[in-house]
């Protein structure tokens, strides 16, 4: 490991104030996977900035009946957080299917936004990898890829997004805030994640000066009718193959608004407009499940060993709408 220096930072200000004064500098709070980063060689940080003491670990009602959650609230505390449970049971559960329960208990809202992709090649650095030294090549797209993308990967980078948690908030349409030199913005969740293009090494729309601060829920929650469904190769502690989170609302037997994302599948969690807008305003039946199930994968783009994600997650979206409807 190299050596870098570490500080605190005494407010979000602050913090702001230091991430823009060393571009080599990278904010730490649970640390689950930037120290892995580093012990690996990956992430070489110039300096450490501990935010783990701002004051960003409440979870409040937001004026429009929403939610806010601290961006350093713990996984576990918001799984279990009663508002959450009782109104965004689809988010708990998604948490719950992520990681150890060790890792969910140090584990930081923002920081599962921004953890890395898990991808074999990336963490390797004997090999080529894009996303860890742009330029050098991309070896998963010609090597081992079974765990790769089937959507909107690029020629550049085919790596998958590791996070449950962001799923759900892809479905529930959150809002990420963050703070930077230039004062507080919202983000919409759809347009946080990137897909890898031409440049891989960016994974979200977050500018190098910039901190989450918090994550914002919209006052729907999908309580009443929701799943995450996660087929992984193990039953706990490992990333999705294919995972998919459903927020369904019926009028009677007509789908009045399905929301759906899919993990596992796409550089980013993966919003399925194609599916939601052939669901909309139709008769919740098993074939038009399998019609906007085969809309949104049409899109997909499979590789040598990754071709059993398509039917993997056309299976996931109709099964899991079925069940909701019924
Ligand atoms: Fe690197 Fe992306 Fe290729 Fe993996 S898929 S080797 S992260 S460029």
């Amino acid at each position: 490991m190299n050596h870098f220096a570490y500080s605190r930072a005494s407010d979000v200000a602050d913090a702001v104030r230091q991430i823009a004064a060393e571009p080599g500098a990278r904010f730490i709070a649970g640390g689950t996977n930037l120290v892995d980063l580093m012990k690996e060689n990956v992430e070489r940080p110039t300096r450490l900035i501990d935010i783990s003491r701002l004051p960003l670990h409440k979870i409040e009602e937001t004026r429009d009946g929403g939610l806010r959650i601290g961006a350093l609230v713990p996984n576990t505390d918001v799984a279990y957080f009663p508002d959450v449970e009782q109104r965004y049971p689809l988010l708990s559960s998604a948490i719950l299917a992520g990681a150890s329960a060790q890792l969910r208990n140090m584990a930081s809202t923002g920081g599962n936004l921004l953890q890395r992709t898990r991808c074999l090649y990336f963490y390797d650095t004997a090999t080529p990898c894009n996303k860890r030294a742009p330029g050098s090549g991309c070896s998963a797209i010609a090597g081992h890829n079974r765990m790769h993308a089937i959507l909107g990967a690029s020629e550049q980078c085919i790596a998958t997004h590791p996070s449950d948690m962001c799923v759900a908030l892809a479905a529930l349409g959150a809002r990420v805030v963050a703070v930077g030199p230039g004062g507080e913005r919202r983000i919409p969740f759809a347009d946080f994640h990137r897909l890898p293009g031409d440049t891989p090494e960016r994974d979200a729309n977050l500018e190098p000066d910039e901190i989450i601060t918090a994550i914002e829920l919209p006052s729907q929650g999908f309580a009443e009718n929701y799943s995450y469904l996660k087929v992984r190769d193990r039953l706990s502690y490992a990333f999705a193959l294919v995972s998919v989170a459903v927020g369904l609302r019926l009028a009677g037997d007509t789908v009045a608004e399905a929301r759906i994302a899919l993990g596992g599948v796409a550089h980013k969690p993966w919003r399925a407009h194609a599916a939601e807008e052939r669901l909309r305003g139709g008769p919740a039946s098993a074939a038009c499940f399998r019609e906007a199930a085969d809309a949104e994968l049409a899109q997909a783009r499979p590789l040598r060993d990754n071709g059993y994600k398509v039917a993997l997650a056309r299976n996931l979206i109709v099964r899991t709408l079925g069940e909701l409807a019924a």
